[in-house]
């Protein structure tokens, strides 16, 4: 149940009364639960007691913020975030309430992502370093997209894969093969605003059946990395990817490069989870070293 310090705590922030706490199920780092007060005002609070749940609370804030601001697709506002003297890291945010996809809900995901991705940058990554699900995600920022996905995604996560002892000098090798490729694989395209984790647990469909995002690892980085996130564990509509391709075509070819975006998140599976996931890299590795 929610810790008492919290709840005391977010009733002083707030200045309201909680008189209703549902739990809500589906996070894979964090717990979560529904707030409402008596007056039928409604919260959502994500907390956690890991020692880095208060920088990843507050990572996630800055995420959604950057992505909230492009005010091309909604994201939970946030009110606070912090951390109980106890030690009760938190996020608090407006509570989404769940609708149902209606007919064009996947034609304004696919055009809303693409518009995000129409908020472009100088260089690739961003002001501050965040989080990709529980591990930490560099965004030192790199005029080139070949450097900034070598150098601040694949290499940290490979690195962190051998430190366990599931990868060593081969895939290390491997691996190097392929960034020595990325120039001629990925188009060359701006720095785009980007989701960072774009799976299907990270989006919500609000109560007038709109597109919400949650749970960012936002970066500028290629914008295909979002699409390849999106096509990882079976894809999303088909409608999805037609009213992105009418927004802002894709360069020729992404359906074969998409393997190489997909590396990052497996590497980070593998660093999750293990599993499955290893052989999976290794596959993707040898096609393309
Ligand atoms: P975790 O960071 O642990 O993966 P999530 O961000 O996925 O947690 O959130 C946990 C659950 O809460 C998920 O089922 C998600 O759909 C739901 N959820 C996340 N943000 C909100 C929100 N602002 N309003 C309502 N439900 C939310």
């Amino acid at each position: 149940m929610l810790p008492d310090s919290l709840r005391n705590h977010i009733e002083t922030k707030l200045n309201a009364c909680i008189s209703d706490v549902r739990p809500v199920a589906g996070g894979d780092i964090h717990r979560a639960y529904r707030l409402r007060s008596d007056e039928g005002k409604e919260w959502f609070v994500k907390t956690n007691t890991a020692p880095l749940a208060a920088a990843m609370f507050k990572t996630e804030a800055q995420g959604l913020a950057l992505l909230g601001a492009s005010r091309v697709i909604r994201t939970p506002k946030v009110f606070t975030h912090g951390c109980t003297d106890d030690g009760h890291a938190f996020l608090l945010m407006e509570f989404i309430s769940p609708g149902y996809k209606n007919r064009l809900f996947w034609e304004n995901f696919g055009r809303a992502l693409a518009n995000l991705h129409g908020n472009t940058s100088a260089q690739f990554g961003f002001a501050h370093d965040n989080f990709i699900g529980s591990l930490p995600q560099s965004n030192t920022r790199h005029v080139s997209w070949e450097a900034f996905y070598a150098e601040e995604r694949l290499w940290p996560q490979m690195l962190l894969a051998c430190e366990k002892g599931v990868f060593g000098k081969e895939e290390e090798r491997q691996l190097d093969g392929l960034c020595r490729r990325l120039t001629a694989l990925c188009p060359k395209e701006p720095p785009a605003l980007a989701h960072g984790d774009l799976w299907s647990g990270n989006f919500l469909c609000d109560a007038v059946g709109q597109p919400v995002l949650i749970d960012p690892a936002a970066s500028f980085a290629h914008r295909e990395m979002d699409l390849a996130m999106s096509k990882l564990f079976g894809g999303f509509d088909d409608t999805f990817y037609k009213a992105y391709a009418e927004t802002w075509p894709l360069e020729a070819g992404f359906e074969k490069r998409v393997e190489v975006y997909q590396l990052y998140y497996l590497l980070v599976h593998v660093n999750l989870f293990e599993g499955g996931y290893v052989e999976q890299v290794r596959a993707i590795l040898k096609k393309w070293a």
